[in-house]
């Protein structure tokens, strides 16, 4: 029996509030959405988090037994405390936990921070995207087709970001614009995935094969069960491997 994984899903939970077209499509939240999927797991304990949460969401307690965390924000990045962003970098770069970025948290402070970026892209009207799968031998495409379709915000190349270290997905869209949507980064002791679908007014978190990717994201993103301690910080070295 394999260890329960703490799963924590923080959404800025400010459309659904604001905008009835968005309640209509997440009457729960994106994040409460993205719970009843990851909820079928049996090895992963989902709990939801809010920017106007107490703490926003994420006190000591909760972030520090949080094995990966999932962030979705569009309006309010300003409004996350900087001192809150160097705590979920640290932890990710500390290896004690795995983050996975959706959508719009591409300009998202923890995003810019942690894989070191403006995060800036072009976007437009909402469209066809056909995602293609690019890796298939990566754990988040397990399952997923060669490709498949959505209704999507346009977003696309240019994207600012460093060279990610493994290209999973990449999407074209109908107006011939292509992005690279699906990306993962190892930083410091720790992983991160970023994966593009997840508009407020599309449906791609009802998508089996969005839920399936996100599902994958998670496990992947674990961290791993380190052979030596992290070190916190850069260690003088006064002992000798070689020539005694
Ligand atoms: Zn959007």
């Amino acid at each position: 029996m394999k260890e329960t994984i703490n799963v924590t899903v923080w959404n800025e939970f400010r459309h659904e509030r604001l905008e009835e077209a968005c309640r209509e499509i997440y009457p729960d939240g994106i994040h409460g959405l993205i719970k009843s999927f990851l909820d079928k797991e049996p090895r992963l304990n989902v709990r939801l988090a809010a920017l106007d949460d107490p703490d926003n969401g994420l006190p000591d307690e909760v972030l520090n037994g949080t094995n990966v965390l999932l962030w979705w924000g569009h309006m309010a990045h300003h409004e996350v405390p900087d001192a809150l962003v160097e705590r979920i970098r640290d932890r990710v770069y500390k290896g004690k936990m795995g983050l996975i970025v959706l959508h719009s948290g591409h300009h998202s402070k923890v995003f810019r921070e942690v894989v070191g970026t403006n995060g800036n892209l072009s976007w437009g009207r909402d469209q066809q995207e056909i995602v293609w799968n690019l890796l298939p031998a990566h754990p988040i495409a397990a399952g997923i087709p060669d490709h498949f379709e959505l209704f999507e915000e346009l977003y696309c190349e240019p994207f600012y970001i460093p060279q990610p270290d493994e290209l999973v997905f990449g999407s074209w869209f109908e107006d011939g614009f292509i992005f690279r949507s699906g990306l993962c980064y190892y930083r410091g002791a720790g992983k991160v995935f970023y994966f593009q679908p997840g508009h407020e007014f599309c449906r791609s978190f009802y998508n089996e094969y969005v839920q399936r990717i996100i599902t994958n994201a998670v496990y992947w993103a674990v961290p791993n069960d380190f052979g030596y301690q992290i070190p916190d910080g850069a260690p003088c070295i006064d002992y000798k491997l070689s020539g005694k």
